[in-house]
């Protein structure tokens, strides 16, 4: 064992980190994997939908959400996409097995969907979203939620999104300077929408949220009702 690696052992055990094993690895499509992982952690794990994990080798984590987590057999699924084959998640992804150990911590809170109490709740995100679309989808059953997608390629997406089963959905391929967001815009700017009375969450790109959010905004939606958290931002590494 080198220095670098005693040292990161070292400071693996003082952090705490826990294990899990990839016991399933799905190909959905390209550039999207479900994963089921096991951890005796997720027994003991108190998991709400809308929660993030970080998982990650070497003291390196990417965040994630767990779109489902049973406590009974310690088995928790993510849906992970990957954007640039070889990135660090890219890397691990493309070659993730079953039988490959893994680092975590968490899963902890993010979203909290318990907050989102109206009968209709506008979505927006990307491919990173799916997993807390799918969340979203099966708390709330009783909702009319209307997701809006932004998509690098929208036939691997729809394959992806078809077995999610999320009912309502916008899906608009991404074009060069985010013209296609104009799009995205009509949907959250609908004369059908009680504003006051509706829940909206923004996920996904940070570059993205921060061109919708003020349409939004401008209906003067009460700030308690709008959740806003960024999946990941141009040229930042690893959000959480
Ligand atoms: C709370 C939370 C929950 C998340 N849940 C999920 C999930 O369930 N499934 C999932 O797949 N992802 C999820 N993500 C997003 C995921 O963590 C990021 O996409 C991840 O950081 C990518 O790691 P990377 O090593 O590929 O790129 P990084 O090293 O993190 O980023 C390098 C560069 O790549 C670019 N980049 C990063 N992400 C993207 C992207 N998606 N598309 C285009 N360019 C990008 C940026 O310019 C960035 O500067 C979540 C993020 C957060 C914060």
């Amino acid at each position: 064992m080198g220095l670098k690696e005693g040292v990161i052992g070292v400071v693996e055990k003082v952090l705490n980190f826990s294990t899990a094993k990839a016991t399933r690895v799905e190909v959905l499509s390209d550039e999207f994997r479900l994963v089921e992982w096991e951890s005796l952690g997720f027994r003991k794990t108190d998991w709400k939908p809308g929660d993030k994990i970080q998982i990650g080798l070497s003291l390196q984590f990417r965040t994630y959400t767990p779109v489902s987590l049973d406590k009974k057999t310690g088995k928790m699924e993510i849906l992970a996409y990957f954007h640039n084959p070889d990135s660090l998640a890219g890397t691990w992804i493309r070659s993730l097995k079953v039988g490959d150990k893994f680092q975590y911590f968490g899963p902890r809170g993010s979203l909290a969907f318990n907050e989102c109490n109206f009968p209709n709740i506008y979505f927006f995100g990307d491919e990173t979203s799916f997993g807390v679309a799918s969340n979203l989808r099966k708390a709330k059953p009783e909702a009319n939620i209307h997701f809006f997608f932004e998509v690098s390629n929208p036939s691997s997406a729809k394959v992806v999104i078809g077995k999610l089963k999320l009912g309502d959905i916008g899906l608009v391929q991404k074009e060069s300077e985010d013209s296609h967001l104009k799009k995205i815009i009509l949907g959250f700017q609908n004369k059908q929408i009680d504003y006051k009375n509706s829940n909206f969450i923004l996920t996904g790109k940070a570059q993205s949220i921060q061109v919708i959010l003020p349409f939004i905004k401008k209906e003067s939606v009460p700030s308690r009702n709008i959740k806003v958290k960024a999946y990941w931002s141009v040229g930042k590494k690893g959000l959480d």
